[in-house]
């Protein structure tokens, strides 16, 4: 139940230029991982590896795939199997937002939520398992929100919500199956990180805002979910699974 020395991680939705996935690739990279990146675009997520792979000394590499498409995440990571070293560690943190009130939610709009942001999860996971059963061992980290904990209240309403909550039992459950063969199952869920996940920059006055409820006085960062990540996939952390990490500056305790 040992990580090999040489060993591989996918991370979704690592090619959002300012984006958490960017930098937690990035950070998996620096720390003796070989990464796989998956994002919508092809294009976007090789043109990532190989500015991340400029800067490692292990291989980067990236694909595209739809996570909510079983076809297209089964061709990539058979892909990976083949051609990078064994496949023993997973980032899921492909993710989108969703801003609309609930009054005004349509049922288009809270089915693709559920889809990417849980079914997406679970596809590329339960393909991934695969891999990291017939090496006895595996790293699964995937990224929750405060808005699973709090109801909302910062950029997502309630089916992101619902989705990201739902990652919680999800991991828990997995966690429980697969503990016997060495695979450790764990959730982050990060406060508001200054990000582009809201279609731009987030406003001083919305950065303020946050700031003040929380304990730390700064915005989050992607370096700061990255650490979280990166620990929790590390060889010293695989006594530790179905743990629920925040990574929220004292925004929410629980
Ligand atoms: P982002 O929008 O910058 O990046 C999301 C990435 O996921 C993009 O590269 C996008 O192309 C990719 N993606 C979206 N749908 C996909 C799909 N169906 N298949 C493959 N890739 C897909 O967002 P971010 O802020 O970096 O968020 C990353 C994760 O962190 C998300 O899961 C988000 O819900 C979560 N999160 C973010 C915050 C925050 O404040 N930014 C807080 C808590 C949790």
């Amino acid at each position: 139940h040992e990580l090999p020395h040489n060993r591989t991680a996918i991370v979704t939705g690592a090619a959002s230029p300012r984006g958490i996935g960017r930098v937690v690739a990035d950070d998996l990279a620096r720390n003796g991982w070989n990464v796989a990146i998956i994002d919508l675009d092809a294009n976007q997520a090789e043109a990532t590896a190989r500015e991340l792979a400029a800067r490692s000394s292990t291989d980067v590499r990236g694909w595209g795939a739809d996570i909510t498409d079983p076809d297209a995440v089964d061709r990539v990571v058979a892909d990976i199997e083949k051609t990078m070293p064994p496949l023993v560690g997973l980032a899921n943190i492909a993710g989108i937002s969703s801003p609309t009130p609930y009054l005004d939610l349509t049922l288009p709009e809270w089915i693709r939520q559920i889809e990417v942001n849980l079914t997406g999860v679970h596809i590329v996971t339960q393909r991934v398992v695969r891999s990291m059963v017939s090496h006895e061992v595996g790293r699964i980290v995937s990224i929750s929100s405060i808005s699973a904990q709090r109801g909302g209240g910062t950029f997502s309403k309630t089916p992101y919500s619902a989705a990201k909550a739902g990652l919680v039992g999800f991991t828990r459950s997995i966690a429980r199956e697969l503990g016997e063969h060495g695979i450790t199952a764990n959730i982050v869920s990060p406060g508001p990180i200054d990000t582009d996940i809201m279609g731009g920059p987030l406003t001083e006055e919305r950065k303020a805002g946050f700031v003040g409820e929380q304990l730390i006085k700064r915005v989050g960062t992607p370096e700061d979910v990255a650490a979280a990540i990166t620990f929790l996939m590390s060889p010293r952390a695989g006594f530790i699974t179905a743990e629920n990490l925040n990574v929220n500056g004292g925004h929410y305790m629980g």
